[in-house]
């Protein structure tokens, strides 16, 4: 018997570490290799991908975020000597993303030596373009609406069509119109089920109330803090904050990694990879890039000191948005200005995503007052925020309406989840059964998807 199979080696009924072994007797294709990140502890690495590392033909990549892409770099090291498949803008984000992560981590689960040979095996494709991955397999990136170059990955082999959706939107966001939906019928429908149990708010709704209250805190010469994962979530918000002429003449400040992602940002800015919605909406605005307005100042550009940037900016008696990483409060400049600003109550702390247990973020938004705070050069410090703390409910994946479309448009027969915590696959089980075979797996147990 020559079956296909699924090994999941993280991101079962969970967030985190996501790897998965498609295999058969002669193939072993790698969907993602994804460290798990855990708050105020070292990351996890997806357990029993180095065993296997030696005999994987091939490793595809959905999209850049650390969770799918951060121990790819250790398979060179364990033996892996194929390639390695992405899209052109993930290869420029995820470089900027490991180089990060040595900083942070070190090289506890890989060197720069590693990311090295990582580097000379990388080949990037579009979207919507078939490529070989080997004798009878081939694989093609569909757009998944979720952040910069993020694809769903649609593979035929011998003629079984397996999706993959990753990370997926269905919301129209600032520079995508949600994830597209392959024309094919496909066989095995691999979902992931962040939001099963939740319906997430249209973003023009979300958007509205942003740029409401942005408007009246900087009205009043307040200051908004708005921390912003350095991926997706800040472009999001600068765009959407930049494209509102009502903030024409509000400073907004760019401060963190953020910078650097927005250079990557402009560089794709192009019908192959965005909205064609949001290069007209650029054109009526007369802009090549929306990063290029005037009233959208990178911290690093107004002193050499970042430092006395960061004074300046909280001192001086302007009212004016700073949009900063990271995103969980889990360090990043945004301890600075919590510091800075935090004790004044009429400033305002605006909450633009998800905040996992056991975070800083997660602290400030369940009500906690008194938190402790690192600086630039890691020493700590307790302070009691007076700011107000608001909450917009953001979120990069797709609602479960979106989810359930897909599952509908796609007639898969078999569709496994992954990738949501258990209480939101219950939810949407329900619906599985009604539509397709449901599946769902545990962590190194090859589970049979398809008979050959
Ligand atoms: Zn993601």
């Amino acid at each position: 018997m020559n079956d296909i199979n699924i090994t999941a080696y993280g991101a079962t009924d969970y967030v985190g570490r996501s790897s998965f072994l498609l295999h058969s007797r002669d193939h072993n294709i790698l969907l993602d290799c994804g460290l798990q990140l855990v708050p105020k502890q070292f990351s996890i690495a997806p357990k029993g991908v180095d065993n296997i590392a030696h005999k994987i033909d091939s490793v595809l990549l959905s999209h850049a975020h650390i969770d799918h892409s951060g121990y790819m770099p250790s398979l060179s090291k364990n033996g892996f000597r194929g390639n390695f498949h992405m899209t052109h803008p993930t290869k420029e984000i995820v470089y900027k993303l490991w180089l990060d992560h040595l900083k942070i981590e070190g090289r506890r689960h890989w060197s720069e030596s590693d990311l090295d040979k990582v580097f000379r095996r990388i080949k990037t494709t579009e979207y919507n373009k078939p490529f070989k991955i080997s004798d009878g397999i081939t694989a093609r990136f569909i757009n998944a609406g979720h952040v910069l170059g993020a694809a769903q990955i649609l593979i035929d082999w011998e003629g079984t069509l397996i999706l993959y959706t990753a990370d997926i939107n269905d919301r129209i966001t600032p520079m995508f119109d949600g994830y597209d939906v392959p024309d094919e019928e496909i066989d095995v429908l691999l979902s992931e089920s962040t939001n099963g149990d939740r319906y997430v708010p249209e973003r023009s709704k979300i958007d509205v109330g942003l740029r409401l209250m942005a408007k009246q805190i900087v009205d009043e010469k307040n200051k908004m803090i708005l921390p912003s994962f350095a991926v997706g979530r800040s472009q999001e918000m600068l765009i959407t904050l930049a494209l509102d002429d009502d903030l024409n003449d509000v400073p907004i400040y760019m401060d963190g990694m953020i910078n650097h992602m927005n250079m990557v940002t402009e560089h794709f800015i192009s019908d192959k990879w965005v909205s064609k919605r949001f290069l007209e909406q650029l054109k009526d605005a007369g802009l090549h890039s929306p990063f290029d307005k005037q009233n959208l100042i990178p911290v690093p550009s107004i002193s050499n000191r970042t430092h006395n940037s960061r004074k300046y900016i909280s001192s001086n008696e302007e009212g004016s948005i700073i949009v900063t990483t990271s995103g969980m409060l889990e360090g990043g400049p945004v301890h600075t200005y919590l510091e800075l600003l935090g004790s004044n109550p009429n400033n305002v702390l605006g909450f633009t995503g998800y905040q996992v247990d056991g975070t800083t973020g997660r602290e400030i938004f369940d009500g906690n007052k008194n938190i402790t705070l690192r600086n630039n050069y890691g020493k700590s410090k307790k302070v009691n925020l007076k700011l107000k703390v608001m909450k917009f409910p953001y979120s990069g994946h797709s609602s479960v309406d979106g989810l359930k479309e897909l599952m509908v448009k796609t007639k898969a027969k078999d569709i496994v989840l992954m990738h949501g915590e258990k209480r939101n696959q219950d939810y949407i089980l329900d619906f599985v059964k009604d539509v397709a075979k449901p599946r769902l797996l545990k962590e190194e147990v090859p589970t049979k998807l398809v008979s050959l």
